[in-house]
């Protein structure tokens, strides 16, 4: 199936953790993307031009590699969650220290365990005068979620996005989870992902966000990504730079399909251009059926 074969045990290598930051709207969650952001040690040393696009990597002091999903709130997560697509290892729940638990925190804490991903808790903002970071904890605990501190095992760091506090914390933290999930893929085969986002630009035209879950995509690869289907014509990172392939957990553009799919799709490698037409006319038919206007076609 499109699925492809099974991978050997012996082809794995250890592929960096992707990871989404979720939380109740102002608890912080844009603030600290962009405070994660700047721990990126490659990008310091370019001084590197970063754009959007829905997704970066940052590489730590140590050499390890976190992927983020630069997507803030859940919409992202749950878009890929509603298509069976698997896009996240680990969430971080992001709490404002002066506000504690509130209805969207619940909701993450919902979403993060309905997917079987593991949470490491932020308490933000222990700037602040009125903060008090032990209350969060022990709100917490309702919703069980039982931090180390209190004798469970979920990690829990207390952060302050704005002053730039407790970050290499929070990055250890990602980094020991990402130990426990033993995450790893193996690189030499034709890739398989998934859609972050996509955009039809006037000048290149339809643009899509991905990130590779397996194998390692090249330049020339025949994608079909939902009912959008091209031959790779670039393929570009965060920082804009063209690349001849891309791994396990690196967020790149890619250039060349016909259209734009939405987030959350999974995308394959398939043979031929005779396939890919193929799967992408089977998937507009049934489009077509499910949505009712198969007569109007
Ligand atoms: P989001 O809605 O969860 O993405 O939250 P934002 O990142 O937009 O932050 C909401 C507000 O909280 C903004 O005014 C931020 O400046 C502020 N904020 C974020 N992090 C901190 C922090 O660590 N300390 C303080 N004092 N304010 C923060």
């Amino acid at each position: 199936g499109l699925e492809g074969e099974a991978d050997d045990p012996a082809s794995m290598k250890p592929r960096p953790p992707i990871v989404t930051i979720m939380g109740h709207v102002d608890h912080g969650k844009t603030s600290l993307l962009d405070a994660l952001r700047s721990t990126d040690v490659v990008s310091g040393e370019a001084g590197g031009i970063t754009q959007h696009i829905g997704a970066y990597q940052v590489q730590l002091k140590s050499g390890q590699k976190i992927t983020f999903l630069d997507t803030p709130g859940h919409s992202a997560f749950t878009a890929m969650r509603a298509r069976g697509a698997n896009a996240t290892d680990i969430a971080i729940l992001v709490v404002a220290a002066d506000d504690s638990v509130m209805p969207q925190t619940i909701e993450s804490i919902n979403h993060a365990k309905a997917a079987g991903v593991p949470l490491i808790i932020a308490v933000n903002k222990i700037d602040l005068h009125d903060a008090q970071p032990e209350k969060v904890l022990t709100d917490l605990l309702q919703h069980d979620i039982q931090v180390e501190s209190m004798g469970g095992s979920t990690q829990a760091v207390q952060v302050s996005a704005k002053s730039r506090i407790g970050l290499d914390e929070l990055t250890d933290a990602i980094t020991l989870q990402a130990e426990l999930l033993e995450l790893a893929a193996n690189p030499d085969r034709a890739a398989d992902g998934v859609v972050i986002e996509s955009q039809l630009d006037k000048g290149r035209g339809p643009v899509a966000t991905i990130l590779v879950n397996r194998g390692t995509l090249k330049r020339g690869d025949i994608v079909v990504a939902g009912a959008q289907w091209g031959k790779v014509r670039a393929i570009t990172d965060e920082r804009g730079q063209q690349l001849a392939d891309a791994g396990p957990s690196l967020p790149v553009e890619v250039l060349g399909l016909d259209g734009a799919p939405d987030p959350g799709e999974p995308f394959v490698v398939v043979d031929t251009e005779a396939r890919a037409r193929e799967i992408t006319e089977y998937r507009v038919r049934n489009k077509r059926q499910v949505s009712g206007k198969a007569g109007a076609a």
